[in-house]
């Protein structure tokens, strides 16, 4: 039986900035102009004060992980099992690499930094 292909996102309007930067290779976040709050997932709002004055911008991708568990068991197409579900803070121990599944969709994922 063959394996179901990686789950593959779908980048809407809120979403493309996102996926248009993990194509170029950059983690891009939202910041809120009104109180400073950087915030993910994607969305037109800022979810601490609801401000709609929000911008783009590219993160450094490093971090550090706050948190992991290694999924075994068969969760949902397009999840082989074994991977990592993770919580990462940004801005520390972690970077991003960059995994293209097509001309389209290039998914940011998260490996000790180096140096
Ligand atoms: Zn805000």
């Amino acid at each position: 039986m063959a394996e179901p292909a990686r789950a593959k996102p779908k980048p809407t309007p809120e979403t493309k900035h996102f996926w248009d930067g993990t194509q170029a290779r950059e983690l891009r976040l939202q910041r809120c102009d009104e109180c400073s709050n950087v915030y993910f997932p994607p969305r037109p709002f800022c979810p601490s004060c609801a401000s709609r004055k929000v911008s783009v911008f590219k993160a450094s991708g490093k971090g550090t992980l706050y948190s992991y568990v290694i999924n075994h068991r068969p969760a949902a197409p397009g999840f082989t099992p074994p991977y990592a579900l993770a919580v990462v803070e940004l801005d520390m121990k972690l970077e991003v690499a960059f995994e293209k599944l097509d001309d389209k969709i290039t998914l940011p994922l998260f490996r000790p930094a180096k140096g």
